[in-house]
């Protein structure tokens, strides 16, 4: 039997048990789902269907959920769901429409993933020495676990925390963390630090609601805390680690990743990704939208002639113009390969990317460029440049084709010069 039929075997047989289960394939796209999972989800009756990404899934889960400033946050908290989604290990408890809920989640074998929830007592009758404030608790044992620590109530405030929590949070000794939540700690070491909070507390707002769930909350100065929550009978204990030194080498990688080494612009890889994105921005929102190719003119002598060192040297100061002149946030300049280098402008009338690549041409063309390295000659440019003046149908792969056309004919009339067009009806000409 296929493993999907499997699973949809098993659902009715979860329903007896008021079970929900719901399964996903490996682009967390639904696949199917039980009676019991409407049931714990009612917003999802009616409208989930076969294929649907889990990011829908989520929007509905929250349009239920949020109200009021939260409303705004929809889509980080939907970011974040997917990935407890994609990233979950371990159970978790959240409360949804008054039911406290406890899923498990696991790959399965051919890359799709189940996830299970089961409705759990909201408060079991507790053993007077479990009460994390009634005397039983061993709360001295804190002060021997390395991480910081602390115990909450149901409401998620704190009970009682050890000295490394306090460290952790940059709490002055002569305050007491007894009674407040974790944001309001959090609140509290962004405004000892005179620095808005809002942005670190709207991310953990949400997160915090699902215990077990274990999250990343961000402290000034760049400092990452992560934070797990392992519910009892009422409350939670919390343990917080600090992982900045791993945060910080995660966004070395990243950043190594997405970076060309030499020039210290995108890699090609990074600006296809950036260059999709653009595109689909710009087609929704109608706003004009420029790619540029740029490539060194004879660029072969200067290795030939000056070895490679000194070649390397050109990419880099090369590299530098093209860099200074898209400083906008909506700007995107790559080294594709070789000499060749690409720059994506949005939001950028045709007029204004001419003048950027005429600029670029021109700071080439005037570089003193024996100053780097004796006897060199001057370097020139040969730009071909691509614009849609409203975005309308605007696709990638045609804005690169009529871009490098662009480029071919600069350097068949002579090089060193700006070759234009504007698409999709006009055709293009000389323009420096
Ligand atoms: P054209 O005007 O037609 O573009 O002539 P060109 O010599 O620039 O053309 P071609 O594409 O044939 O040569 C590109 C040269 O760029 C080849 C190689 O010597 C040089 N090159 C490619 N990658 C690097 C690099 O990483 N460092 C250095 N120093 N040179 C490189
Ligand atoms: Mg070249």
């Amino acid at each position: 039997m296929p493993i999907r039929d499997f699973y949809a075997s098993l659902a009715p047989l979860l329903d007896s048990l008021d079970i929900a289960i719901c399964l996903f394939d490996a682009q967390d796209r639904t696949v199917s789902w039980n009676a019991t999972f409407l049931k714990f989800f009612p917003e999802h009756a009616g409208h989930v269907y076969s294929g649907e990404p889990y990011a829908e899934n989520l929007r509905r889960f929250y349009t239920a959920r949020l109200t009021g400033a939260e409303c705004g946050e929809l889509e980080r908290y939907v970011t974040d769901g997917l990935h407890r989604h994609r990233h979950q290990s371990r159970p978790f408890a959240f409360v949804h429409r008054g039911r406290r809920l406890t899923v498990s989640s696991s790959r399965m074998p051919g890359g799709d993933r189940l996830r299970v929830w089961r409705a759990v007592a909201d408060s079991v009758p507790l053993p007077a020495a479990a009460l994390p404030n009634g005397g039983g608790f061993p709360i001295d044992l804190l002060e021997s676990l390395a991480d910081g620590a602390t115990i909450v109530d149901e409401s998620d405030r704190i009970v009682a925390a050890n000295a490394a929590f306090r460290s952790l949070y940059d709490v002055p000794p002569d305050e007491t963390v007894v009674g407040l939540t974790l944001v309001e700690v959090v609140e509290r070491a962004w405004s000892r630090a005179s620095l808005p909070s809002e942005n670190a507390v709207a991310a953990m707002r949400d997160n915090i609601r699902f215990v077990g769930a274990p999250f990343e909350l961000e402290l000034p100065g760049d400092r990452w805390r992560r934070v797990i929550a392992q519910r009892q009978q009422q409350g939670a204990y919390v343990s917080h680690s600090d992982i900045t030194p791993l945060k910080q080498a995660l966004l070395e990688l990243s950043q190594i990743a997405v970076t060309d080494p030499l020039t210290g612009l995108l890699n090609r890889r990074s600006f296809e990704t950036t260059l999709e994105e653009t595109c689909r921005r710009a087609r929704r929102t109608g706003t004009p939208l420029s790619l540029m190719l740029l490539d060194i003119d004879r660029f072969k002598t200067v290795n030939d002639n000056h070895g490679h060192a000194a070649g390397d040297a050109c990419l880099r100061r090369i590299g530098g113009f093209i860099d200074a002149a898209t400083r906008r946030r909506t700007d995107h300049a790559a080294r594709l390969g070789g000499d060749e280098f690409v720059i994506l402008l949005a939001d950028t009338d045709p007029g204004s990317a001419l003048a950027i690549a005429e600029t670029i041409r021109a700071n080439c063309e005037a570089e003193p460029w024996a100053s780097l390295t004796p006897s060199l000659p001057a370097i020139t440019l040969s730009i071909g440049l691509c614009s849609v003046p409203a975005a309308g149908e605007v696709s990638s792969s045609q804005l690169l084709q009529k871009a490098d056309a662009m480029l071919y004919r600069a350097k068949h009339c002579g090089r060193n010069q700006v070759q234009a067009c504007l698409m999709p009806d006009r055709t293009g000409g000389v323009v420096a």
